[in-house]
């Protein structure tokens, strides 16, 4: 049975659930949840592997697709995520790979939002075009773009929402709805609401991606991902772990499932320390906009209050003037860390267009609003007022 089924765990609030959800417990009868660093498992008796190897006995056979510890982190996210089964991976991308994998084959059709972190923009554009899976890139928005594209062999949607750096936010029901009038599946990448903020599937996505390196850890420790979903898919995606081998460590897992339990704690404090410089960067007079869909005045501002419980830990704003000035204000920071990386308590600046969105044409970075004078910022957990003071120093010397 597994502890999804458990009467009493199906009681429990959400965040109950990230604290007490998952738990195996050893006949050691450990408080704290262990970590089982095995690669095999031994068995009673000959008889005993035979039942173990063909699928009649549950239990561990190797820790390529079963270990206690990596199946309480799956367990645990499942349901945070409201999934019936949760697949882990050795990072998001890994998560991404397998999905496509298990339930793509060559002939089949993928519409992929244009806005999507760049690395996944790659694997579609790159790897699945050679194994003779065809990609179309879309913008996030508007919906009617999507109807568009989809052809009879469309069988995946894949999307995230809000987006990298200009948080735009996708309408994940109407998302759906092409989905299912086209045959196809609906893929969203939760990466940066995390299931304590946005639970996907209970708007109609079929399969919920995560790079848990991010908000999960959030103290930018250990790389790993997940794909969550039906029964049936996450089988499929668990079949390819087998075969394949991109398999999340038991090491990980242990620190992934502690990340759980303060979770929504943390993606509260990010999201309110976001606010706050969100508005206090409205109101300086060298930023030109703030894009945060927690301020009333962002397009989707009134479609994230639907979809999420708060707007999350990512904004980006334009400087007056142009990559000069945006390097300017970057240079002048001391306290925030200057890397592409997200989620974690430390706060990152970046420059997207000559860092994360590089890759890219000048053309499609203009066409996707990744201007010269945009930052992004990824608020940590440090106190606000130091925050301000930090971007202060740079903005006040654009004068
Ligand atoms: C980082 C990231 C990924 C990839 O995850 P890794 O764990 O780095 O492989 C995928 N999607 C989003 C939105 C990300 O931010």
């Amino acid at each position: 049975m597994s502890k999804r089924d458990d009467p009493v765990l199906d009681e429990l609030q959400w965040q109950s659930l990230a604290v007490r959800s998952g738990i195996t417990r050893s006949p050691e009868g450990e408080h704290s949840e262990a970590l089982f660093l095995t690669s095999s498992y031994v068995f009673d008796s000959a008889e005993h592997a035979a039942a173990r190897f063909a699928g009649d006995d549950p239990g561990n056979v190797y820790s390529r697709y079963t270990n206690p510890t990596v199946r309480s982190f799956e367990e645990r996210l499942a349901a945070l995520e409201g999934a019936e089964a949760c697949v882990a991976t050795a990072s998001g991308m890994a998560a991404i790979l397998s999905s496509c994998m298990a339930l793509l084959k060559a002939g089949d059709h993928v519409i992929c939002s244009r806005d999507v972190f760049g690395t996944t923009r790659t694997l579609f554009a790159k790897y699945m075009a050679n194994f003779g899976v065809e990609v179309t890139f879309v913008p996030l928005l508007p919906v009617d773009g999507w109807r568009e594209a989809v052809r009879d062999n469309t069988r995946l949607l894949y999307l995230e929402t809000p987006s990298n750096p200009l948080c735009e936010v996708a309408d994940i029901q109407s998302m759906s709805a092409i989905a299912q009038s086209s045959g196809a599946l609906l893929v969203v990448d939760n990466c940066f609401c995390s299931p304590a903020l946005q639970q996907p599937l209970s708007f109609g996505a079929d399969i919920v991606i995560h790079s848990a390196t991010k908000y999960i850890d959030g103290q930018g420790r250990c790389v790993g991902g997940a794909v969550l979903g039906r029964q049936d898919l996450m089988g499929e995606v668990l079949g390819f772990l087998r075969s394949c081998g991109p398999t999340m460590s038991a090491f990980n897992a242990w620190v992934f499932l502690k990340g759980l339990e303060t979770l929504s704690l943390r993606m509260r404090a990010h999201s309110a320390s976001a606010m706050l410089l969100a508005t206090w960067l409205q109101d300086q007079p060298n930023v030109e906009a703030v894009f945060y869909a927690g301020l009333e005045t962002h397009p989707g501002h009134a479609l994230a209050a639907k979809q999420q419980s708060a707007f999350g830990g990512v904004l980006s704003f334009r400087v007056r003037g142009g990559q000069a000035e945006a390097w300017k204000v970057i240079d002048a920071t001391r306290l925030m860390s200057l890397t592409a990386n997200l989620g974690d308590a430390k706060t990152t600046i970046v420059h997207p267009a000559t860092t994360t969105h590089s890759r890219i044409s000048p053309e499609e970075r203009v066409d996707a609003g990744i201007t010269d004078n945009l930052i992004r910022i990824a608020v940590g957990l440090e106190d606000v007022d130091d925050l301000k003071a930090d971007l202060q120093r740079g903005l006040s010397s654009l004068n």
